[in-house]
């Protein structure tokens, strides 16, 4: 038990098309006012972004945009500007820095994601570069979540199917847990692992919609990727959803020359996980061979090593007890892993 247990949740989720032209409007019915600063995506001012700024200055608020790229300026200048609140209208490091932002400044966040591509999107934990930890840490949750279905649908493939490998990661990232629960006595909460279980169950039920790019799809996605940061908000942690899977992917990404998306590494460490956990590893690398995310170290993009060397490593870089255990794979285990999953040939 966590006691006390204390529970933050978002207040307010909108999922729909056109919802982005409400972004005003959810602010003002949730008691802000004054000024927003807004951060804008890698794309910039684009017409996502302009209808969340039209809106909110139909609605009276005094708003500052910023779409700069260079995180440390961009987290000054909001820090300098004091705002009542922060808005993201972007990716995923486009919310986790208006999140960071909010979080250190005490005000309110409002998260307008533009594509699916990581459970970021709704939940409490931020990861940015600048922060010097490759895993997440722990901010606030947004205070509302607005997901505009028109302007996800239109973002490329590759972003929602990385979203769906980081949803999928949940079946090993629930038993990593529970493990830690047996062995170690780590505290477990029975509702937020089934529903991180259930998004990833959801998900796979859904895999030729997602697939095939459909709009039903694309809304599963959303409401998958919600309901995970929601059962990190009820955890109080990353547990539920970020297990060994993650920690090979966050190994990748301080191994591999140029990493892929985070939601696609996680997807080839689920299998490989999987395997480990003696859960069926072949279905999930179906899954995401039907959504159209990469399952195996070629269509990563990485090399064989990296793989190997980040299976080594990956209980290394944080101290959360998984299927790796304490000391981690040795290097012909990891290997054969890697083999026996097909993830290198
Ligand atoms: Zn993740």
């Amino acid at each position: 038990m966590l006691d006390p247990h204390d529970i933050e949740l978002p207040r307010k989720i909108l999922i729909g098309r056109g919802v982005i032209k409400s972004v005003g409007e959810v602010a003002k019915s949730l008691g802000l006012s004054g000024k927003a600063y807004v951060l804008l995506g890698r794309t910039g001012y684009n017409l996502a972004a302009k209808d969340a700024l039209d809106s909110l200055t139909a609605c009276g608020f005094d708003v500052v945009d910023d779409g700069d790229k260079d995180e440390e300026g961009l987290l000054k200048r909001v820090f300098e500007a004091k705002p009542d609140f922060v808005v993201s209208v972007g990716g995923g490091t486009t919310i986790d820095l208006g999140k960071y932002a909010a979080f250190r400044l005490g005000v309110p966040f409002i998260s307008v994601p533009t594509a699916a591509s990581h459970d970021g999107i709704a939940s409490p934990m931020v990861s940015l570069k600048i922060l010097k930890t490759p895993y997440s840490i722990k901010a606030k949750p947004p205070m509302a979540i607005i997901a505009d279905v028109s302007v996800i649908i239109n973002a490329p493939h590759r972003l929602l199917a990385s979203g769906c490998g980081d949803v999928l990661a949940k079946l090993t990232a629930v038993r990593d847990w529970r493990l830690a629960h047996m062995l170690k006595n780590e505290y477990y909460g029975e509702y937020a692992a089934s529903l991180a279980e259930m998004s990833a169950r959801l998900v796979m039920k859904n895999a030729r919609l997602i697939g095939a790019h459909k709009e039903e799809g694309v809304r599963v996605v959303i409401e998958a990727l919600v309901s995970c940061g929601v059962a990190m908000c009820i955890a109080g942690s990353s547990r539920p959803c970020s297990g060994s899977e993650h920690l090979f992917s966050h190994a990748l990404d301080t191994i591999a020359p140029t990493p892929a998306l985070h939601g696609e590494q996680c997807g080839v460490g689920t299998i490989m996980m999987a395997y480990l956990h003696g859960i069926d590893w072949r279905k999930i690398k179906k899954v995401l061979k039907v959504i159209g995310a990469p399952t195996t170290a070629k269509e990563l993009g990485i090399e064989d090593e990296f793989i190997i060397r980040a299976l080594v490593e990956a209980h290394r870089i944080r101290p959360r007890y998984t299927i790796l255990g304490d000391t981690g794979l040795t290097w012909e285990a990891a290997e054969k892993l890697a083999r026996v999953t097909e993830v290198i040939e």
